[in-house]
């Protein structure tokens, strides 16, 4: 029995070219308490390998976090198999609304300590005590409400590039940062005020709505499904869009256009730009924003240091990477002292 991947991203890339068959991208979680997740985990390898799914799913005691590439002709099949799942039994699956067929190049099914690495300890609060779900009409209601206080529960990088209007959007690296600098900042705020918020798909946000019912907050609100899902219903049916640029995703699309609007401007020469890059020198590998004329100017890279190191020849690179395990981690995402932009 085959438990792990046999083929390279690369040729995975060119399988999929060749078949040219339609692939879906979707996401889903559930919180739930699963007794022996290496089990499970193998048991959904050996199952979706054989539906040529693809994705990365992470698989912990406290239950499932998937981000999936599947076949179109084998979507039925997928649902019915998650179906048979009993706490998966019509889980709420986040289907993309730009469909790339290279989202997912492998299948990458992991066990964890935690389905996201929120970094924060679950005892402290109970996880299932989370805030009042509501889909996009009633958010959008909501959100006109003057006493609601709209809190984006994403990272600074991932709210540059597409927000929804009039949104708090906290300049932090983690979402484990995020949580006590918003307590701090609406203290003043715990009964008077609707806390309303919202995430890429809606996970961060069963957390951060325990966390701050916890807290003492009274009123608090999530978006059910996230941007992701709020573009769906918003498009489905024929609704209000308050959602301004572009949603950043985790996979190789790295973001979906929402609205024209582009908030955001190149970190290198200040013109408005939402293109994410990481930097070529994959010693450095700084995700950041960069327009075109940069990207050619710069020869992809962030700086003039990694455009020096990308010039070398790969085995000179090589050498240079050698001891430097994991250097690029001195970056934070989306901030380094060469971006003159980063606003
Ligand atoms: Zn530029
Ligand atoms: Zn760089």
């Amino acid at each position: 029995m085959q438990l792990y991947n046999t083929l390279s991203a690369k040729e995975r890339a060119e399988l999929i070219e060749k078949a040219g068959k339609d692939r879906l991208t979707l996401s889903f979680y559930k919180y739930h308490h699963i007794k022996n997740p290496q089990i499970f985990r193998n048991h959904l390898f050996v199952t979706w390998d054989e539906m040529d799914v693809l994705g990365r799913i992470y698989i912990a005691r406290e239950g499932i976090n998937g981000q999936l590439s599947v076949p179109a002709d084998n979507f039925r099949a997928f649902k019915e198999h998650l179906d048979s799942i009993t706490f998966l039994k019509d889980v709420r699956l986040n289907i993309a609304i730009e469909h790339d067929d290279k989202s997912f190049l492998k299948l990458k099914v992991k066990v964890r300590n935690k389905i996201v690495a929120d970094g924060l300890n679950d005892d402290t609060f109970d996880v299932t005590d989370k805030g009042v779900h509501v889909d996009a009409e009633k958010f959008n209601e909501l959100i006109e409400d003057p006493d609601t206080i709209l809190v984006d529960m994403r990272n600074h990088y991932e709210s540059e590039i597409g927000h929804f209007k009039n949104a708090i959007t906290p300049d932090v690296d983690t979402f484990r940062d995020s949580l006590p600098i918003i307590e701090e900042d609406l203290k003043e705020h715990k009964e008077d005020k609707k806390l309303v918020m919202y995430c890429t798909g809606g996970i961060r946000c069963e957390k951060a709505s325990a966390y701050f019912k916890h807290k003492g907050f009274k009123d608090v609100y999530q978006l059910e499904g996230g941007i992701i899902e709020y573009t769906r219903q918003v498009k489905g049916k024929d609704l209000e869009n308050k959602f301004i640029g572009k949603n950043f995703v985790f996979d190789e699309r790295r973001a979906e256009r929402i609205s024209e609007d582009i908030i955001a401007h190149c970190h290198q020469c200040g013109k408005p730009c939402d293109t994410h890059v990481n930097c070529a020198n994959e010693a450095c590998h700084l995700l950041f924003i960069q327009c075109e004329e940069c990207a050619e100017k710069m020869n992809r890279c962030c700086s003039e240091a990694c455009m020096e190191v990308v010039a070398l020849p790969y085995e000179e690179q090589k050498a240079l990477r050698k001891g430097k395990y994991k250097s690029n981690n001195i970056f934070k995402k989306g901030r380094s002292e060469v971006l003159k932009f980063k606003g």
